[in-house]
């Protein structure tokens, strides 16, 4: 460690040496940053690192994820061959199917996998009985073996990159605490420690378990919460000549295995989950010399795991067991690690691993390390971004319950349209009673509680798609979908993230930020991106005009931080002094009314000539419904003629009230989100964190025309007009209906796979199943057949003109 004083500035700082913070560091260097010094309270890796089981598996549930940990293990493989070893030993990987469910699973991984190149198999029980033939293989009915995973030491992995790191100029700087953060004008200016203050332009908290506490200093939330987990290691009892046994997982049993010298290491994640030193009342106060430490041995709450360990290797019930290990991990409400810039300027996070921080450290270093020097995240880190979680995340007791439910159900299958049960109600729309009265199914949505569908609108499951996209579906949706296209259907949008962007350089403001000319004239409304310097889209929403300066900006229930966060950096670092962003979605309730009788209904509920003439699309006027002012724009994410009827809360219930009367006898539905899903896609609007992301350009998403030609300048503009394009967002249709993709199936053309689905769903008015994905150009013609990869049988598609559904807008613009 550095002998020499600590010094007074530094370009960057970082604290916390474990895996995390070495990581960003050895890539902060590689990437030409020396100007950066690394800060540990106690020794390195004396936080959650050192008492790691260095497990590394590169497959996840996410393509990012995975091509994150596939970096890990590039890097891992790279350090081997240096004079600091992390003991990498590509050992290989299984994972058993003891159900037909968790079979389907592994098909599905395997076929995304393909599209990685990476070599995931499917091997039979007896080959997988041949790699560890310690394990018994009742109940097993299949399994995968991927060659190229592995197992390394965790602390010797810290070192490793704290070595490269300082090879590269950064200067590491151990037994010196962080004790307070200044800021000036929302970003960060310098840190002091017990050894003195530093002044830096980034600072980097990768303090694991420890981060929440970090970044209090700065009134900055992240939800992680120290969980205990636990594994043993047994006395040896193998050959010591033999070779090294992959790693084994049997999630179905909820363990896990790797040789460990001449024994075993077990763990697992248990049922009955522990949060260390959090509570329902306060956050995680990790004491002041918590280092280098492990909590207590519970074998109570390790039994079921050790009973069911001893079941799949027998052996286990003969050997002794040399060390049982309870360590503390940092923990996420989603399973997902915390990356990325928070609301204050300068001050990023690289935490919460969530007990995959050893097979993810290297992607996870080379991902921060990107972000911090481009300023904005380089590939499409929506999942992982700190900026996806809500204010709700502010409540101890809303966050320990979400990271508890998560924590026992890890090893879980996650089924698409899953819903999470816990810290529920959430947050209610004011006509929540009506819904709940007549019959909603409701889900969740950034602690929303919104209806997914009205269970009394049921009939047949004839529709009913296969496999997975099945498990929660519902007929109700196939009848709101055709009830919005035949006459009428209402939607309960309250929970739409809002803003009133206001102040005399609101207007230079917005259209800098903004693709599109967003600027048109007081009631206009306007559909745009804001796109960052790469040209990819960082949000996706409308704005409408309401005031010579003032503008009111509507995104989707989960985008609110991470969309207003964009335009708050944006304002601070282009010095906008005169821009106030106020969010304001829970003082507007909104009602969506679309359909070919939509003008008819609303008519019966307002005085106002909304006629097309006095009343035209993508404009937007205050109107009265039931005595209440409300703001109604005229527009639709549906592909029918229709209003957003924005309404104050106090009022909302009785505005919903009214126009379900004013609907009695056209036709009018009360509808939830999965039919807003399926009548999107069937009219190919794109979804934020869908179709598009920021790693995807407006050009290849089809959304050139919310682009303006004619302004001269706004941010990504020279990135967009530089790309080169080569590939292109395209409409897959199956002839049958139930064959629904459901996101990352590949796809293949003439034998040869060319990408992957990113979304699907169901049209039930052009009667097929839908899937979009990005292809190369030369691809993209509609006509061209291909096949797709669904849970190991392929199924023929093919590339459709889009849209899918009335393509000359004949229903919208009239
Ligand atoms: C029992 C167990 C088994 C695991 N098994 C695996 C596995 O098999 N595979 C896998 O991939 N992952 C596994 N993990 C997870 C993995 O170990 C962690 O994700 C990873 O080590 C976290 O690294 P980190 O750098 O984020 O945090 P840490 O290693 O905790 O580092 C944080 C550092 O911040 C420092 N710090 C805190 N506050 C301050 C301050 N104010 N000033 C200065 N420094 C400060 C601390 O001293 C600490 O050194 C396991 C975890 C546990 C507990």
């Amino acid at each position: 460690m550095s002998k020499s004083p600590l010094p007074t500035r530094a370009k960057i700082v970082i604290i916390g040496g474990g895996v995390g913070g070495t990581s960003v560091a050895f890539h902060l260097a590689e990437l030409g940053e020396k100007d950066v010094i690394l800060l540990d309270r106690n020794e390195l890796t004396s936080g959650s690192t050192f008492h790691s089981a260095g497990l590394v598996g590169q497959l996840r549930a996410d393509p990012t994820l995975t091509k994150m940990n596939m970096h890990s293990v590039d890097l891992y493989r790279r350090l081997q061959k240096t004079d600091t070893p992390p003991s990498w030993r590509e050992c290989g990987s299984i994972k058993l199917a003891t159900t037909p469910e968790r079979m389907e699973e592994i098909r599905r991984q395997i076929g995304w996998a393909r599209t990685f190149n990476l070599d995931l198999k499917e091997i039979s029980p007896k080959e997988a009985q041949e790699l560890f033939p310690l394990m018994d293989l009742e109940g097993v009915i299949g399994a995968s073996y991927l060659a190229s995973d592995g197992q390394v030491d965790p602390s010797q992995l810290a070192m490793a990159m704290a070595a490269g790191a300082r090879a590269g100029g950064v200067q590491i700087f151990t037994h010196t605490r962080v004790l307070s953060i200044q800021t000036e004008k929302s970003r960060v200016k310098s840190v002091t420690t017990d050894k003195g203050v530093i002044e830096c332009e980034v600072i980097v908290n990768c303090g694991g378990m420890y981060a929440p506490s970090i970044a209090r200093m700065v009134d900055v939330r992240v939800p992680i919460v120290p969980m205990s987990h636990q594994y043993l290691i047994t006395d040896n009892f193998m050959d010591p000549n033999a070779p090294l046994l992959p790693s084994l997982r049997d999630p179905d049993s909820l363990i896990y295995f790797r040789q460990e010298v001449q024994g075993l290491l077990m763990g697992g994640y248990e049922r009955n989950s522990k949060a260390w030193s959090a509570d329902y009342q306060n956050f995680d106060d990790i004491p002041a010399n918590f280092n280098n430490q492990l909590l207590g041995e519970d074998w109570d709450r390790f039994e079921e795991i050790a009973v069911n360990s001893q079941r799949r290797v027998p052996k286990m019930s003969e050997i002794g067991v040399k060390s049982f290990i309870n360590g503390p991990e940092g923990f996420t409400p989603d399973n997902e690690f915390c990356l990325g810039e928070t609301e204050v300027g300068g001050f990023f996070v690289a935490a919460g691993f969530c007990a995959h921080g050893i097979a993810g450290a290297g992607g996870i270093g080379k991902v921060v390390a990107e972000w911090v020097v481009a300023g904005e995240p380089t590939m499409d880190l929506w999942h992982m971004d700190i900026k996806r979680f809500g204010a709700s995340y502010r409540s101890p007791d809303f966050t320990l319950k979400r990271i508890s439910e998560n924590y026992e159900a890890y090893y879980d299958i996650h089924y698409p349209g899953e819903e999470r049960q816990s810290a529920r109600p959430g947050k209610k729309s004011p006509a929540y009673d009506w819904h709940a009265a007549n019959t909603a199914v409701f889900g969740e949505k950034s602690s929303w509680e919104r209806v997914n569908y009205y269970a009394n609108h049921e009939s047949d499951d004839s529709l009913k798609p296969y496999g997975w996209a099945g498990k929660h579906w519902s007929s109700a949706v196939a009848a709101e979908h055709r009830a919005t296209r035949v006459n009428a259907g209402l939607f309960d949008e309250s929970s739409f993230a809002k803003a009133i962007v206001s102040g005399a350089q609101a207007a230079e403001f917005l259209n800098w930020v903004c693709a599109n000319d967003v600027v048109k004239g007081v009631g206009r409304t306007v559909y745009t991106q804001a796109l960052n310097t790469r040209g990819g889209i960082e949000s996706d929403y409308t704005v409408t005009q309401t005031g010579d300066s003032e503008f009111f900006i509507i995104t989707g229930t989960a985008f609110s931080t991470h969309d207003f966060g964009w335009l708050e950096k944006q304002k601070r670092e282009g010095g906008f002094n005169d821009v106030t962003i106020k969010v304001v979605t829970e003082d507007f309730a909104c009602f969506a009314l679309m359909g070919p009788k939509a003008r008819t209904i609303l008519s019966k509920a307002t005085d106002y000539d909304l006629s097309h003439a006095n009343f035209p699309f993508m404009h937007s006027r205050e109107i009265n419904i039931a005595g209440t002012k409300v703001r109604a724009t005229r527009l639709t994410y549906v592909g029918e003629l229709g209003w957003e009827i924005y309404a104050p809360v106090a009022d909302g219930k009785k505005v919903w009230e009214a126009l379900i009367a004013a609907g009695a006898g056209e036709g009018l539905m009360p509808c939830g989100y999965r039919a807003i899903e399926s009548l999107r896609l069937e009219k190919g609007y794109r979804a934020w964190a869908g179709e598009i992301n920021t790693e995807t350009n407006p050009i290849e998403a089809g959304l050139s025309f919310a682009v303006s030609k004619k302004k001269e300048k706004f941010i990504g503009k020279d990135a967009l007009n530089n790309a080169k394009q080569t590939r292109k967002l395209v409409a897959l249709t199956f002839d049958d209906i139930r064959q629904v993709p459901l996101g990352n199936e590949p796809v293949r053309i003439n034998g040869s796979v060319v990408g992957r689905v990113k979304s699907g769903g169901q049209g039930y008015t052009i009667n097929k199943a839908i899937g979009y994905a990005y292809l190369p150009l030369e691809h993209t013609t509609p006509g061209t057949t291909v096949d797709v990869e669904f849970f190991g049988t392929w199924a023929t598609g093919v590339i459709c003109e889009e849209p899918l559904f009335d393509p000359e807008n004949s229903k919208i613009r009239l």
